[in-house]
């Protein structure tokens, strides 16, 4: 196949534009394995990406997409070889190199890994980037040394996708789970994924005192902004907040209080860019340890066509759990 269908991301004077369009393999970036794409998913940044919201795409014209499952179909890699199931996160994909909302892409094989065992194609792109980012948040509250049985976890952006699948596998791992959403109505989804109790993102969105009544052990936070200080002015003495996202903004103040009245950590997540060592780590835990059937009720499917409409949708934090797009 020299030629395939791919989203396109185009910049002129006039601005930026997005649509379905055939993409020539011979445009394709360097690499050393070419993969055929079966499966993406749909991530807050691809939303950025797509509607222009955010500058993270770095090159122009640009195929969207920071996450694949899909078969090796050309390689000189000796790592990997036609016919092997592989998944990739990050590295770039999406923002600086070419990605995954296309039925090929050409990537280095070091940044592929192997499809876990026990996972499809479908539930790998399910848990994708999202998924993967929860379980590293988790992993990093856990080398910290926390443990359920001291106290409870919040899960802040608890709908979207890093949320829902935080709030499954903290559950799963025997947290009292405190999932924190501006859609309080969807508290029976929550509950079904495993949060024992919901909290109105009303009660966090106010001016930030330096310490408030100690509520939670541990976090998640996907969001950042005024929750993100909420969040750590409440957290028990000896606690950590695992900080991944910017749903409600990019910016932080408040106070040192929590950090040196109460010995409180704000742990640091980024996906794109973590280590093998760590990633399988990762994806390992969340083939175990995530719940097949929580999975299937968190997530959707949109055919490739559909991904221009989902991307708006996320931005304006519309999306419950997790999309998979069927790419081919
Ligand atoms: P989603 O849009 O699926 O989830 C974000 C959630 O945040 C929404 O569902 C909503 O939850 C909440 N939210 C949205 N807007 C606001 C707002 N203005 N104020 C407060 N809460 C808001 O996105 P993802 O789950 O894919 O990503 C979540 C965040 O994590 C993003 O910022 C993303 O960039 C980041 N991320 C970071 C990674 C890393 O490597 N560090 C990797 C993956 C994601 P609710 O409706 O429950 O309130």
């Amino acid at each position: 196949m020299s030629a395939f269908k791919a989203v396109v991301i185009d910049k002129t004077e006039a601005g930026q534009s997005v649509g379905i369009r055939t993409f020539d393999e011979a445009d394709l970036m360097d690499g050393d394995v070419t993969v055929r794409v079966s499966h993406s998913t749909l991530n807050y940044k691809d939303g950025l990406a797509i509607t222009g919201k955010a500058p993270v795409v770095r090159r122009f014209p640009m195929i969207p997409g920071v996450d694949l499952a899909g078969t090796v179909e050309a390689s000189s890699n000796p790592d990997f070889k036609p016919g092997d199931a592989v998944v990739l996160n990050g590295w770039g994909l999406g923002e600086t190199h070419l990605g995954a909302y296309a039925e090929r892409v050409r990537v280095k094989g070091d940044w592929l890994i192997p499809l876990p065992q026990g996972l499809s194609p479908r539930q790998a792109m399910a848990i994708g980037t999202a998924g993967y980012t929860a379980m590293l948040c988790l992993m990093s509250l856990e080398r910290h040394g926390l443990q359920p049985s001291r106290g409870p976890a919040i899960v802040t952006g608890a709908v979207g996708g890093v949320g829902s699948v935080a709030v499954a596998l903290l559950a799963g791992a025997g947290w009292h789970v405190i999932a924190s959403t501006g859609r309080p109505e969807e508290a029976d989804y929550l509950k079904g994924l495993g949060a024992a109790e919901i909290l109105d993102r009303a009660e966090l969105t106010g001016p930030s005192r330096p310490l408030a009544k100690e509520r939670w052990l541990a976090g998640v936070d996907t969001v950042g902004s005024t929750i993100l200080a909420n969040v750590l002015s409440m957290t028990k003495y000896g606690g950590a907040i695992a900080a991944c996202g910017l749903a409600a903004g990019m910016d932080l103040s408040g106070s040192v209080a929590p950090f040196i009245l109460r010995n409180v950590a704000l742990l640091g997540v980024d996906s794109v860019m973590a280590p093998r060592e760590l990633r399988l780590e990762a994806w390992g835990r969340l083939a175990r340890e995530l719940d097949h059937d929580k999975l299937a009720a968190m997530t959707s499917t949109v055919p490739l066509e559909g991904i221009l409409e989902a991307g708006k949708e996320i931005v304006a934090g519309r999306i419950k759990g997790r999309v998979v797009v069927e790419v081919g």
